[in-house]
């Protein structure tokens, strides 16, 4: 169980009074669930996530995983950002940037070439390994994205936004794609989203925070049929 509990956060600023992000969010996530977080832009969704992987620490209130308080981004989680183009390495193709991330995995090269290989299958961009980044579409960089955070084993996939900058049909291609991945490898998912339609499509669950500070305003579970 993926565990928040208070989770509070002012950004403080020199002088001027500080911005509080989070007003005591707790909601968690069970193994292998599906969770949406919606709210408005600039309610705290980000700053939520980057708490709960450990990059940023919460004024009070904690994140713990297994019941181990985080305070690093652990192994086991995988974070996929808005902008793939701004984390996929320019100087390694899209196999190097999956290899990359598999240098230290236990295994033997071949093994973990085949692991590369097939992660990037999952996605559709098997005829894509020899491509640099900037040679792909927005929409091909974020299944890279996906693909990196998959190959690596990561049980827990954070997304931030993760198709808000891609057009309409991608953007289904990609939700479906990523339900489907997320389902089949029993992936446990935090989707973090300003778009109400896009969480109760894609989760089994959705939290709605409310305008800042945010607080958890509902936890819905959605029973409706899954891409
Ligand atoms: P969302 O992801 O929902 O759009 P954010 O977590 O990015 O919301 O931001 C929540 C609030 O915190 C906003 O008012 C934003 O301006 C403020 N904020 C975010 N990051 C910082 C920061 N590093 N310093 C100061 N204020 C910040
Ligand atoms: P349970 O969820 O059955 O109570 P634990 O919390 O003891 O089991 O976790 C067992 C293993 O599952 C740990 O290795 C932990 O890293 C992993 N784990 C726990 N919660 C999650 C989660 N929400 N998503 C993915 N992996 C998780």
């Amino acid at each position: 169980m993926l565990t928040i509990e208070g989770l509070t956060k002012s950004y403080s600023q020199n002088g001027s009074p500080a911005t509080c992000a989070l007003g005591g969010v707790s909601f968690s996530v069970p193994k292998g669930a599906f969770v949406s977080l919606v709210g408005p832009s600039g309610c705290g969704k980000s700053t939520l996530l980057q708490c709960v992987c450990g990059l940023m620490r919460p004024t009070a209130g904690r994140v713990t995983l297994a019941g181990r308080e985080i305070s690093a981004p652990p192994p086991e989680m995988a974070l996929i950002f808005q902008n793939a183009a701004a984390s996929l390495f320019p100087w390694f193709t899209i196999l190097g940037n999956i290899r990359f991330v598999l240098r230290r995995a236990p295994g033997s090269k071949a093994q973990k070439l085949e692991t590369a290989r097939s992660a990037l299958a999952a996605v559709g961009l098997a005829d894509f390994a020899e491509h640099y980044p900037w040679q792909l579409s927005g929409g091909m960089q974020q299944r890279a994205a996906l693909a990196r955070g998959l190959a690596y084993g990561a049980e827990i996939l954070l997304l931030d936004e993760p198709f808000a900058s891609v057009d309409a049909q991608t953007r289904e291609d990609l939700e479906d794609l990523l339900a489907g991945v997320a389902r089949q490898q029993g992936k446990t998912v935090l989707f973090v989203t300003h778009d109400i339609d896009e969480a109760v499509y894609l989760a089994d669950t959705v939290v709605a925070l409310t305008p800042p500070p945010a607080k958890v305003a509902a936890i819905l579970p959605i029973d409706l049929p899954h891409p």
